[in-house]
């Protein structure tokens, strides 16, 4: 096939699914897509997709519009995290500016099972005020760039894990779990235990998830955060499976 034929998808990731439709994108055809997968650079050791990878910020929606144009870009997928709320507003705006398709990859939230006590907030300042009133031993999973939202909740002695060490303003009573997941619910239930946690706060991430399956089984409250909204207007699928059948379609 010849290379004329290629489609440019660039895919905003950071997250499974992105790494997930980079690999089954690099792995389709004929004709191939050419794929680059653009991450925020939040780690020093990224799970690099196969195909191109770009790393750092656009420089707002101008930037992000500069690059699709200048790589001509076919397609702009968004896989970022649900709660990567502004790049997600920057692919809506540039997409719209440019005219380029623009598909969105949200996996479906949390819902609640038997057995789960489940508190659901709408941010994280908000979870930190309902804290001490439930706990005072939280698991907080909310990542490091959410910490400084439990600066001043003394009255709890938070664990908190994170891919890469947080920075301050931090809470007063603080141990650090340097990790990345996935994670199985046997070692969830090991750190609940071993940490004597009797609270867990979380995103409403979605996805597999071995803490929320944890604490049901030990009976701890959690607090959930609400997603933020989705981003206006875009095509939405809820699975890589469903992106990559959109995709492939309209090759
Ligand atoms: P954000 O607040 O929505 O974005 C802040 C800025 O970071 C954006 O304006 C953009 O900079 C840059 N950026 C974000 N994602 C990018 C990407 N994939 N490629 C290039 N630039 C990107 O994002 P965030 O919540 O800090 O998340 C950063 C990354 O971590 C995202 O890619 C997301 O998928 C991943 N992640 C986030 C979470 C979470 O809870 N938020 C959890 C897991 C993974 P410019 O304006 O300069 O372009």
């Amino acid at each position: 096939m010849p290379l004329l034929m290629d489609r440019s998808v660039l895919i905003l990731g950071g997250t499974a699914e992105g790494r997930t439709l980079a690999t089954a994108l690099a792995e389709s055809g004929p004709p191939a897509f050419r794929v680059i997968s653009s991450l925020a650079g939040r780690t020093r050791e990224p799970l690099r997709p196969p195909g191109e990878v770009r790393i750092g910020g656009f420089g707002g929606v101008d930037g992000l519009v500069h690059y699709l144009r200048a790589e001509r870009i076919d397609v702009l997928v968004d896989a970022t995290h649900p709660f990567a709320e502004r790049i997600s507003a920057h692919a809506a705006a540039a997409s719209a500016a440019t005219g380029l398709p623009l598909l969105v990859v949200r996996r479906p939230g949390w819902t609640e099972r038997p057995g789960d006590d489940w508190r659901r907030v709408p941010s994280l300042a908000a979870a930190a005020a309902l804290l001490p009133r439930l706990g005072r031993r939280v698991f907080l999973t909310t990542g490091r760039q959410g910490l400084a939202a439990f600066a001043g909740t003394d009255e709890c002695w938070f664990l908190a894990r994170s891919v890469e060490p947080p920075g301050p303003p931090l809470p007063r009573h603080l141990e650090v779990l340097l990790d990345r997941g996935p994670f199985t619910v046997d070692g969830e239930l090991r750190l609940l235990r071993d940490h004597r946690i009797d609270v867990l706060v979380s995103k409403d991430s979605g996805g597999a998830d071995g803490k929320l399956a944890a604490a049901r089984e030990r009976r701890i409250p959690v607090v959930l955060i609400d997603r933020p909204p989705p981003p206006p207007a875009a095509t939405t699928v809820d699975s890589v499976e469903a992106a990559l059948a959109r995709l492939t379609a309209v090759r």
